[in-house]
């Protein structure tokens, strides 16, 4: 059976057991976000029993999850993604090593992939015969796509107005989409109701505390990719993350931690959070030490339309992670977002979206900061496929060269390049 053995809220400090409570703090609301709670000693009984699971991706890591042991886990390989060392960016910023994560590789194109996979597991362990998200992006095209593999109906609320390429992802993967005439807000607060009306599973961010339990898994896949055994894990000193709600960095954190608690690494990361300079609640809240329940809505502006987030959903724990870890937010501008699309991709190779790439813009600018120094060895969690918005891409890269089909005007541009 899964490991779970209690839901404690963020603000008051209620513990529920699992079965009490599915999603909130009855006391706080829909805003009443929990922690999963575990039983250390429980999962290292199990994994000197069992070990490891020795399968590709995150099902690995079974024993972690929140999911009973004989769960049947959607087919869509999710997570098991590339780590890529990078000695020449190294070189280049003056830190000892770095790394780069590359979660674009996901089925769907983002991180998103690893909660979608966790949410439809337990909604098939529950027997439910529907799940549901609102979202405008890769959430929901995470969600859409993880509930198609094992033929579970989905149903998606968007707003009207979101981006067309994010809504046809969706339809073409057969969800049910609702175009909301409202925002997020609104599309968020009707999928609750529908939730709770049709008894669909819910797998809103910063409301559904499961979600970054599946997110965890590429924390863990850092360490056990960085360590070069098989079992074996070893923390870097710190990890980049980019954050809206909140919610992959709270993952992140959680999953040092149970790692930290099984003795399995030594020590947590400094993990620094990477916001948008025009979406920046996060890096405000963390520079000015504000109190999460002091925080209100703010207005946003960026090109990263996937870390626009103007009151996080999970503040508390995305803060909470911050301090623990005694890293920092640094908030970067649509400027250098743009331009690190093409600087990490030709750096590195890995194409990233606005908000995978703010990872790269954020990493230089933490070195910059004497946050990240020669001493130190980073992973740069990239987030998101550059495929999922061509459109920013384009934007941050000249044209080609247009020539006549002949070679005699291919040979005049190659001399314009190269000189002869
Ligand atoms: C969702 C997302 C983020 C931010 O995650 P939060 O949990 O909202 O902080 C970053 N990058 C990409 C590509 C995403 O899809
Ligand atoms: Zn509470």
């Amino acid at each position: 059976m899964e490991h779970v053995i209690g839901l404690r809220c963020v603000w008051c400090g209620e513990v529920y057991s699992p079965s009490q409570v599915q999603y909130v703090c009855p006391k706080h609301g829909d805003d009443g976000n929990l922690d999963v709670l575990y039983d250390y000693d429980r999962i290292r009984h199990e994994f000197q029993q069992h070990g490891l699971a020795d399968v590709q991706g995150m099902w690995r890591y079974h024993a972690l999850l929140p999911i009973p042991r004989d769960a049947m886990v959607p087919p869509l390989l999710v997570g098991g993604t590339p780590l890529y060392d990078a000695p020449q960016v190294a070189r280049k910023y003056g830190v000892r090593a770095v790394s780069f994560k590359d979660d674009g590789r996901n089925p769907t194109g983002s991180l998103k992939d690893r909660a979608s996979a966790l949410i439809v597991a337990r909604a098939r362990a529950q027997n439910r015969t529907m799940v549901t998200t609102a979202s405008t992006g890769n959430a929901a095209a995470a969600l859409a796509g993880l509930a198609a593999s094992i033929q579970m109906p989905s149903a998606i609320f968007v707003p009207a107005t979101a981006p067309e390429a994010k809504v046809i992802q969706l339809l073409v993967y057969g969800a049910h989409v609702f175009l909301v005439n409202g925002a997020y807000d609104d599309a968020f607060k009707l999928c609750l109701e529908a939730s709770h009306k049709f008894g669909w599973y819910c797998r809103n961010t910063g409301y559904n505390p499961y979600t970054s339990e599946g997110k965890k898994t590429v924390a863990y896949e850092i360490c056990e990719q960085l360590s070069g055994g098989r079992g074996t894990f070893k923390a870097p000193d710190a990890i980049v993350v980019t954050v809206g709600d909140g919610n992959i960095i709270s993952g992140v954190h959680k999953g040092l931690k149970d790692l930290k608690a099984l003795g399995w690494i030594d020590h947590i990361p400094r993990l620094i959070g990477v916001q948008a300079e025009g979406s920046a609640a996060l890096y405000q809240a963390w520079k000015d030490d504000i109190d999460p329940a002091e925080m209100r809505p703010i207005e946003t502006h960026t090109i990263a339309d996937s870390i626009s987030a103007g009151l996080p959903r999970d503040r508390v724990k995305a803060l909470r992670a911050v301090k623990e870890t005694g890293g920092a937010y640094v908030a970067v501008s649509d400027q250098e977002i743009l331009e690190s699309i093409p600087a990490m991709a030709r750096a590195t190779g890995v194409f990233a979206e606005p908000a995978g790439a703010a990872g790269y813009a954020g990493f230089q600018c933490a070195v910059k900061a004497g946050l990240l120094g020669k001493n130190d060895s980073v992973t740069v969690l990239v987030t998101g496929n550059g495929l999922k918005d061509v459109g920013s891409a384009r934007r941050s890269v000249a044209e080609g060269y247009r020539v006549e089909a002949n070679i005699d005007d291919v040979s005049r541009v190659v001399s314009e390049i190269f000189g002869s």
